[in-house]
């Protein structure tokens, strides 16, 4: 059996992501999104409703709702074991059955994306301080 931390998954994976990921045809609009429930044909589509904000998710249809993981097993009418462990699949999370207090291992590929993104908020950080600063002088002139 493979082992999933389904705190873990869930703090790594956005509801939006996941309802992407299963090609749920959410509408969005702002943090709430409206839209057919696979497992639920009788439902128009707007049954299934999800909340970015909460990253929940309730089926107006089967009158049931929860986590992302309780999306995933609802809609594809798995267990939330599977769908934790489908999820992780698909997001590339490791579930490792061997180790699962041990952290999985940056790459090498994954630390320099970070560093490139941190470098590049920095930078935005500085040009919108400098044109704030443009601001301030064109005012004062
Ligand atoms: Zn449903």
């Amino acid at each position: 059996m493979t082992f999933t931390d389904f705190a873990a998954l869930k703090e790594k994976v956005k509801i939006e992501d996941v309802c992407n990921l299963y090609d749920l045809k959410q509408k969005w609009k702002g943090n709430q999104g409206r839209g057919p429930c696979p497992a639920c044909p009788k439902g128009d589509d707007r049954v299934l409703a999800v909340n970015t904000q909460k990253a929940s998710f309730y089926c107006f249809s089967a009158r049931t709702g929860g986590d992302l993981i309780a999306m995933i097993a609802h809609t594809q009418g798995i267990s939330q074991r599977d769908a934790a462990a489908e999820i992780a699949k698909k997001v590339g999370l490791d579930s490792s059955p061997t180790t699962p207090k041990s952290p999985p291992e940056k790459k090498e590929d994954d630390l320099y994306l970070e560093t490139l993104k941190d470098m590049i908020e920095d930078l935005e950080q500085r040009v919108s301080a400098l044109e704030e600063a443009k601001v301030v002088k064109l005012r004062a002139t």
